[in-house]
């Protein structure tokens, strides 16, 4: 059985008192279904949301890392620093990094290497752009991305991989790809997968949907049979409309 997952990136939001205040209204929700529930602060709030969250089931998971473990790279975090506060997830390769922050696929295999060499689990993002998808392009791109990023790993790595299918279209647009499109893309990517490294992997690797997921969506996102879940952005900083995605399983 894959695990379900729902992951709220909050992305360059909320200060830490503000951090806070979403904590404790986290806090008084209910969970009714069965995911993984995670959320991704900033860097500044991570250990504090952790302290927090220690004894909850709720996981403080970082938005980013650098593939080095330590040096001259003002600015960076390393896999191992993250770890010393208690974090066991990164997020890797969100869209917003690849454009605004020149990262590439390349750049990417060196993080992903970096986080499994430090034990710690990986949300790999990749996604079309809308001209992609408009010239029928976007399963040869996505594709590429996935190939380039990850398939100098063994089989066993994937163990500690999440794969995120956000159409960069689809991000903060309030546009959402269709049940049917992610369900598509999703099912490919799990072809790619079993091409390569055959059906027990491929079937074992939670495979998530990110763009424009709200409560009115969710269900029936969450309702197609190779989606385990969703990475959600805006959502994510309102505590009942992420519950209410979080319980859409
Ligand atoms: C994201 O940032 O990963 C995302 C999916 O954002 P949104 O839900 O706001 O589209």
């Amino acid at each position: 059985m894959r695990k379900h997952i729902v992951a709220g990136n909050w992305k360059m939001n909320n200060d830490l008192p503000q951090s806070e205040l979403l904590i404790t209204d986290l806090l008084k929700q209910n969970q009714t279904s069965d995911a993984e529930v995670m959320i991704a602060p900033t860097f500044t709030n991570l250990w504090q949301a952790f302290e927090s969250l220690r004894q909850e089931s709720i996981e403080v998971i970082a938005q980013n890392m650098h593939f080095a473990e330590n040096g001259a790279y003002t600015g960076e975090i390393s896999a191992s620093m993250l770890k010393s506060i208690g974090v066991k997830t990164v997020i890797l390769g969100h869209s917003e990094r690849r454009a605004y922050f020149n990262e590439t696929d390349e750049s990417l295999a060196k993080k992903v290497d970096a986080a499994l060499a430090n034990d710690m689990r990986t949300i790999f993002c990749f996604g079309e752009e809308l001209q992609d998808r408009k010239s029928e392009n976007h399963e040869a791109v996505v594709e590429s991305q996935i190939k380039n990023a990850l398939f100098h790993l063994e089989a066993d790595a994937f163990k500690n991989i999440v794969l995120a299918y956000e159409p960069v279209w689809a991000i903060g647009t309030g546009e959402t790809a269709s049940p049917e499109q992610a369900q598509d893309m999703h099912a490919f990517i799990r072809k790619t997968l079993a091409d390569k490294y055959g059906n027990d992997v491929a079937d074992s690797v939670s495979i998530l949907y990110g763009g424009s997921v709200k409560p009115g969506n969710a269900k029936e996102i969450f309702g197609k049979p190779d989606v385990d879940g969703g990475l959600i952005g805006g959502a994510a900083l309102n505590a009942e409309d992420f519950y209410a995605i979080v319980n859409a399983f």
